[in-house]
């Protein structure tokens, strides 16, 4: 049934074939025990490797039942060691984490046995050869003999045809051996046993046939078989391919990763040091752009948009993009000697927004839904008196950018009429928030500070400090045009005589009620420090000036103006006179103010719809000071986030190439167990399945240990940045993430792994079972 024709195997050591088998022919019966005898070094190994498919001959041909080997492909072999073939070694060749049973089961799991029936069988072989009380027990618990007892069961499990034994009693005792060989002996009953030994003695006791090899060559056969020709060809040992399922190979590397406990955990933590990197950064960022989306519609929604009476837009954000429209540089720097003259004037855009009638009304017609107010602004220049602390008047000059040494911009100023919006932004330290024309607020700073200059122009004499009762209260006279203003012909002058206009009957007497500063929360400062007074003031001074003198004066006069006497110019037109004499309630500035972040949206694809097919020149120029403010935040986020997460993908890499070269040293380790495995029919597909398996396993464990810690680092990270910037729960990892985070250092790990595995199903099994 088994038959070798003029087998040769060479060696090749150092690039030279070296003969370890010189021409082989022998036949092997059904139910014989055959010993192997010969020197150390004769070929024993080597024949009996060849004839159990372990390694391959260099010539000649080994039948099996009448079939030639010579065409068996990697799965052919594979298939014969499985089902034909069973091998039991000097060294037992154990594998140490698996119990006694599993060891046995290995054979049957390879060729894709049913859990239950694998069992049966294991248990049953395993009473055979009287191991039925130690199944559970790990080889290492065991004695010499019961090892090989172990190992003569694990090579009967498969009930094979043929028994290959190399010295399997070279390491017992005489008395044990002579047990083993008593069991092997009774195996040979009904399948042929190979038998290799280097104990005639033993071999003469126990077999029913001698074979001598003497350097590669037979040189005795007791009992040769005459060479039959026209054998009875069966192809019932070959036709069954050994298969094992991924379940299996799961389950197999889940056995072995739970008998190196401590080792696993420590590569998955290991593994899992670049998923909490990551997670911590996509629990940061989610963090962060929720945090802004808040802000946004909590705070920067609030913002107005506003329309300017003259907006500069700049079309080219900096001199290099000039250079683009000349096609000189695509925006990067110039490495040329050549200086470029270009104009920064012409590249910048003034608009003037016209708040036309149509333009207005069009504001008007406006859903009211989706802003809290719209304010106008209006140029009119107010004339207050004030008594200063020495018991003199003084004429409150507005602008204090006159004076050189002052960083204050105006004293008097307008607030927006969106009381809502200022409250949510300033904090009233005392007094009330004005609500009528003739109360004013007093605006510091965060620091509560009031510059000397405003502090002068208020006619309030300087001091180190004040109370809030020294402004609550303080009132002002406001000066109505036909007192302030004196008739001189045709132009008019202003009066000089402050006490005289101060106690005028017409005066109208405007007080402090409150004082505010900006809030920790606000996102800007809305308001210059100095007093600032209600859009009523303005709608008040207009309606009482608008009939005055100089108005009536300047009104019938379009081309002179009325305060100078000279002709009106682009610098100073009639308009703009009008305005400040409060002749002309024609607003120079909106600011509208959106209920929320999407009604802001509507609201200026509103204003867009206005420019619809209008001349330039009669456009509406906007500007979103949230959107500038949110754009800058964004970018800043989305750098920051980058530049973590870079950090955290190279931690995951490094990561990954430990879990690489981690698994790399565990083939390196489990080389002998490859061997066994491949002995016992593995194929190369099932061992690499099994060791990927095995990283697919390590890389989800370190996914869930990475996200699990990031997680609980989550606690810690979230109490700093409440401290920090009072917002809870700031850094959470959502279910997305995780999940994606754990299937990413799976693949990633098995990727790592599949280097290493594949080293691991290409091991030569004749190397890999000479390895210890
Ligand atoms: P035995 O089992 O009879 O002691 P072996 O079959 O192991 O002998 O070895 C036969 C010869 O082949 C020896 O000379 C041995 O050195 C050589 N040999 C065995 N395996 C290899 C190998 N993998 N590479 C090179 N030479 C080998
Ligand atoms: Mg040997």
């Amino acid at each position: 049934m088994l038959q070798l024709k003029n087998i040769k195997k060479d060696y090749v050591v150092g690039g030279l074939p070296v003969p370890a088998l010189n021409g082989i022919s022998l036949e092997f019966q059904k139910n014989e025990f055959v010993s192997i005898l010969g020197a150390s070094g004769s070929g024993k190994t080597t024949m009996l490797n060849i004839i159990g498919g372990l390694d391959r001959y260099t010539s000649g041909d080994l039948l099996v039942d009448g079939k030639s080997t010579q065409d068996f492909s990697d799965n052919d072999w594979d298939a014969y060691r499985n089902a034909t073939i069973g091998f039991v070694f000097q060294s037992y060749n154990l594998i140490s984490h698996l119990s006694v049973l599993d060891n046995v089961e290995m054979a049957l799991r390879l060729s894709g046995v049913a859990a239950k029936e694998r069992k049966e069988r294991a248990v049953k072989v395993l009473t055979e050869v009287g191991l039925v009380d130690h199944i559970n027990k790990k080889p290492n618990q065991l004695s010499g003999g019961q090892m090989q007892r172990v190992a003569i069961a694990r090579a009967l499990v498969n009930n094979p045809m043929i028994l290959l034994a190399d010295e399997p009693s070279g390491a017992l005792d005489s008395k044990t051996s002579h047990q083993i060989m008593e069991l092997i002996k009774s195996i040979s009953k009904d399948r042929l046993v190979i038998m290799v030994t280097h104990n005639a003695e033993m071999a003469h006791e126990f077999s029913d046939r001698i074979v001598q090899l003497v350097d590669g060559r037979v040189v005795d056969d007791t009992r040769p078989v005459q060479i039959k020709s026209g054998a009875v060809v069966s192809d019932k040992l070959l036709n069954k391919k050994t298969s094992m399922s991924y379940l299996t190979a799961l389950k197999t590397s889940f056995k072995n990763l739970l008998t190196k406990k401590g080792r696993t955990l420590i590569t998955a933590i290991a593994g899992s040091i670049g998923i909490i990197g990551i997670a911590l950064v996509l629990s940061i960022s989610t963090g962060m752009t929720s945090y802004v989306d808040e802000m946004q519609s909590d705070t920067l929604a609030g913002f107005p948009l506003t329309v300017s009476s003259i907006v500069s837009t700049n079309i080219f954000a900096g001199p290099r993009q000039g250079m683009e429209d000349l096609g000189v540089s695509d925006g990067s720097f110039i490495d040329d000697p050549i200086i470029y003259s270009y104009d920064e004037i012409s590249n910048t855009t003034l608009h003037t927004n016209i708040f036309s009638d149509d333009f207005l009304s069009y504001l008007d017609q406006m859903d009211t839904t989706l802003y809290n107010s719209i304010s106008y602004t209006r140029s009119i220049s107010l004339n207050i008196i004030a008594e200063t602390s020495a018991g003199g008047y003084t004429k409150i000059i507005s602008d204090t950018s006159m004076n050189p040494f002052s960083s204050a911009g105006t004293v008097l100023n307008e607030i927006p009429n969106s009381p809502e919006f200022i409250q949510s932004q300033y904090d009233i330290l005392a007094g009330q928030y004005p609500v009528a024309y003739n109360q004013l607020v007093l605006i510091v700073d965060s620091q509560n500070q009031l510059d000397v200059s405003i502090l002068e122009a208020l006619g309030i004499s300087v001091e180190e400090n004040y109370t809030f009762d020294d402004f609550i209260g303080k009132s002002f006279k406001i000066i109505p045009n036909d007192v302030y203003f004196n008739s001189l012909g045709s132009t008019f002058i202003p009066g000089t005589d402050y006490e005289a206009m101060y106690t005028d009957a017409d005066a109208v007497t405007i007080s402090i009620v409150g004082i505010l500063r900006v809030n920790e929360d606000a996102s800007t400062e809305l308001l210059s420090t100095g007093i600032g007074y209600t859009t009523y003031l303005t709608d008040y001074m207009i309606a009482m000036d608008s009939t005055s003198d100089i108005v009536v004066a300047q009104e019938a006069s379009p081309t002179v103006n009325v305060l100078t006497g000279l002709p009106f110019n682009t610098q100073l037109t009639y308009d703009m006179t009008m305005r400040a004499i409060g002749g002309d309630s024609t607003p120079t500035g909106v600011q509208i103010y959106p209920v929320s972040f999407d009604s802001k949206d509507e609201i200026k694809s509103y204003l867009d719809a206005y420019n619809v097919g209008l001349d330039e020149v009669d456009t509406i120029v906007y500007t979103d000071l949230a959107e500038t403010i949110s754009a800058t935040i964004s970018t800043l986020i989305s750098t920051i986030t980058i530049i973590l997460a870079a950090f955290a993908g190279i931690s995951l890499v490094v990561s990954s190439i430990m879990i690489g070269i981690i698994t790399y040293v565990s083939v390196v380790e489990r080389t002998k167990e490859i061997g066994i495995m491949r002995s016992l029919g593995a194929r190369k597909k099932d061992i690499s399945r099994i060791f990927n398996a095995e990283t697919v396993l390590i890389g989800f464990s370190s996914g869930v240990i990475g996200v699990l810690i990031a997680i609980l680092l989550n606690i810690p990270v979230n109490i700093i940045i409440n401290r920090l910037i009072g917002v809870p729960g700031f850094s959470t990892l959502n279910l997305t993430s995780a999940i994606g985070l754990i299937v990413l250092s799976t693949i990633l790990t098995l990727v790592a792994g599949l280097v290493p595995s594949g080293i691991a199903a290409r091991r030569d099994p004749v190397v890999a079972l000479r390895t210890e």
